[in-house]
This record gives C-alpha cells, sequence and structure tokens, in this order.
C-alpha cells in the first residue's frame, strides 16, 4: 500500500480497513442507529447484527459465540481477562506464569497484579524467542491458577506450540490464558482445539476498524471471570455500556473476509517475505530475528550489525515500519523482545519490524530492498 511515495509496512501495528468491511459499517451509521438494549423495531435490528458479527467473528476463531464478549480492543480485553481471573480465582492460589516476550498490555497489568499480592514468573526464551516447555514444567506447582503466554508475537511473529503448553498447564490444573492479537485472521486460530481457558484479541489488525475487540471465555471449561466494569447488563454484565455496533458490524465482517482470503493470503504474503528477506541478507551484518522458527508469514524483524536504528528509520523516509512494538516506538529503550531473545542492546536498537499485508506488492518489496539496502550502506560509510 502506498501513499505518494510512501510505502506502508507496519500492518502489524495496524491494517486499513477492508473496503467491504467499510461498506458493511456505513449503514449501521445512518439508517441502523439503533441502540441493541431496546426494546424496538430499531434495538431488534441492532441487536440481530451484533448476534450475526458475534457468529461470523466465531466461525473464525473457532468457538461458540456465546464465549465472546466484545471489548473496545485487545488491551482492555486483557485488562478484563487478567484482573478478572485473579479477582474469582485468587483463592485458589496467587501464582501467574508468564514470559518475558508478551506485548506491553499484558505486562504492564501483570506488573500491577504483582503490586497487589500476585506472584509472577516470567519465562525465557532461547535465542530464536522459543520458549522451553521443560522451564514452564519446572516452574508450574499447585500455587499457580494462571499460564498466560502469546500465541504469535507481534515483534517478531513467532508462533508458540500452544496446543502442547495448555495440555502442561491443564494437567497442573491451572487456566490457560492466551493473546492472540497477532495470529487471528494471519494463520487458522481454532480456540477449542487450542484448549485455550481465556484469549483476546482485536478487529484493527485484520483490516477491521479500530477500537474493538473481543475477549473469549471458554465456559465449556467453566472458566470464571469477575466483572471489571459496572453499569448494565450489555454483554451479560461482562461488559456494561451501550454496544458499539458500527465497530461490531466490521469486526464480523473482517472476521468473514479473513476467513475466505487467509490461505490464498499467507502463501502470497509468505513469498514476497522471502524476496524481502532474500533482498536483505546479502547486507553484511544483516541477522533475521526467529528465522528458524515457525512465524507469523507476513512479519520478518531484521538487526543490523553496526547500524543505530534511530538513525537508519531517520533514513528510511519512503517507508512506513517499525523499531520494536509501535505502542513504545517513541521511547528510545531496546526492544524488550530481542534482549530476552538475548540480542545486545546495540544489536537490538538497530532492528527493524517490518510487517507485510493485503496490499503490499511484489514492486513495493523491491523498493523497499533498495531504499535500506542505500540507508544502510550510507550509515556505514560515515561511520568509516
Ligand atoms: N496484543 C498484541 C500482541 C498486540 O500486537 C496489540 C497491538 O499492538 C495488542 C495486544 C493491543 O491491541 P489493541 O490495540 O486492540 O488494544
Amino acid at each position: 500500500m502506498s501513499s505518494g511515495e510512501l510505502i506502508y509496512l507496519d500492518y502489524n501495528a495496524t491494517t486499513p480497513l477492508d473496503q467491504r468491511v467499510l461498506d458493511s459499517m456505513l449503514p449501521f451509521f445512518t439508517e441502523d442507529f439503533g441502540n441493541p438494549s431496546s426494546d424496538h423495531v430499531f434495538g431488534w435490528q441492532a441487536a440481530e447484527a451484533v448476534e450475526h458479527s458475534r457468529e461470523q467473528i466465531a466461525r473464525l476463531v473457532h468457538c461458540r459465540p456465546a464465549d465472546l464478549t466484545f471489548t473496545s480492543g485487545a488491551t482492555e480485553a486483557a485488562n478484563m481477562a487478567l484482573f478478572g481471573f485473579c479477582e474469582k480465582n485468587g483463592h485458589k492460589g496467587k501464582h501467574i506464569i508468564s514470559c518475558k516476550t508478551e506485548h506491553k498490555a499484558v505486562l504492564d497489568c501483570l506488573q500491577a497484579l504483582e503490586k497487589s499480592g500476585c506472584r509472577v514468573s516470567y519465562l525465557d526464551v532461547d535465542s530464536d524467542g522459543n520458549i522451553d516447555l521443560e522451564q514452564l514444567q519446572k516452574m508450574i506447582s499447585s500455587e499457580t491458577i494462571l499460564v498466560n503466554l502469546m500465541l504469535a508475537n507481534n515483534e517478531t511473529g513467532i508462533i508458540q506450540p500452544m496446543k502442547e503448553i495448555s495440555e502442561i498447564v491443564h494437567r497442573h490444573q491451572a487456566s490457560m490464558m492466551s493473546d492472540v492479537t497477532q495470529a487471528v485472521g494471519k494463520i487458522p486460530v481454532n480456540l477449542e482445539e487450542l484448549n485455550l481457558d481465556v484469549a483476546f484479541f482485536s478487529a484493527h489488525k485484520m483490516y477491521g476498524p479500530k477500537g474493538i475487540g473481543a475477549l473469549y471465555i471458554n465456559k465449556k471449561n467453566k472458566v470464571r471471570l469477575g466483572p471489571r466494569n459496572f453499569g448494565g447488563q450489555q454483554e451479560k454484565g461482562m461488559r456494561p455500556g451501550t454496544l458499539n455496533v458500527p465497530g461490531i458490524v466490521g469486526f464480523g465482517k473482517a472476521a468473514e473476509v479473513a476467513r475466505a482470503d487467509m490461505k490464498a493470503e499467507a502463501d502470497r504474503l509468505q513469498k514476497l517475505r522471502k524476496q524481502l528477506e532474500s533482498g536483505l541478507k546479502r547486507l553484511k551484518g544483516a541477522r533475521i530475528n526467529s528465522y528458524n522458527s515457525r512465524r507469523l508469514p507476513n512479519t520478518t524483524n531484521i538487526s543490523f550489525e553496526g547500524i543505530d536504528g534511530q538513525q537508519l528509520i531517520r533514513k528510511l523516509k519512503n517507508l512506513a515500519v517499525s523499531r520494536g512494538s509501535a505502542c513504545s516506538a517513541n521511547e528510545m529503550k531496546a526492544s524488550h523482545v530481542l534482549k530476552a531473545m538475548r540480542l545486545s542492546e546495540e544489536l537490538a536498537l538497530s532492528s527493524l519490524r517490518i510487517s507485510l499485508g493485503k496490499f503490499t506488492t511484489s514492486e513495493e518489496i523491491d523498493k523497499a530492498i533498495a531504499e535500506i539496502t542505500k540507508s544502510v550502506q550510507q550509515l556505514k560509510k560515515a561511520e568509516v
């Protein structure tokens, strides 16, 4: 996707709306504006549209529609999930296991929970970003109530073996929670097969609107969360407040489109990423992070030895790419994910996250390779 000369390669930060998604939403701002809680035709129509969307999303992630609660996005859902879980289950134990490479949406909640008396252990990862299942087995105890691990990492794209992880967790009678935000829409996600108890994700990572997401609670597994908000009976009291009907409708449509397009799109993006990585690997000192692991088809994370990442980003005037995760990009801090993978501070600071998407073309990839190559070479020359 280009805007003038500018090429957008930051689809893990957010995605543009799919035109079909926008078309589905528009009537719900104007003629179909009803409040789904109202007991008249306008309300009934809105409520029907909301339930239709819930079904579309449930079909994408393979779960029961009733197990999905609409939220304002993944961050709110993570807060509801983590605090709600501890409130309801804290009497069973105080120990939570997570990982150093989680998104801030989760890490900041865990930090707050630690202050309120929970004990949180953080798993390490190896230099490719893989979790060590043996370390998990050693950490987990009868005190552990919850294990929270993301399915796919937003910075490197690495995919963790979630089914094996949930088996270990359930064997120890703990609950399994996962941030599936980056995986949904990019790879097949089957929440029931993964045997997750709680999960959360967001529409704007999959060509849906911003400000809408979902919290999954597997009621078959008898997981219970305490409510975080009060004020009405919407979403069965879990998330009170008037529903964002246009957002929900767009989320549903985005799920339907993702389900239909996913296989072909994943194959196409994987080819484009190969083209990109082959081009950039030729640069001396370039290292692709998590290269040997199972990754999302659209994501690459690459470090350039001896190059200042901030200067590199400034030089890449025609490319919208990310240094570390978008949420912390304004801080001059090395990515916590890359540091956990034992990259030096300097190498982590020299890294770019490039994430491709629906509108990325082969021509754009060629231009990106040329621009990065030129900039890296200029910065290397300036150092000599
Ligand atoms: N979790 C992951 C892995 C993400 O990549 C993001 C978005 O950056 C979030 C959570 C937060 O999502 P939202 O923007 O919907 O709050």
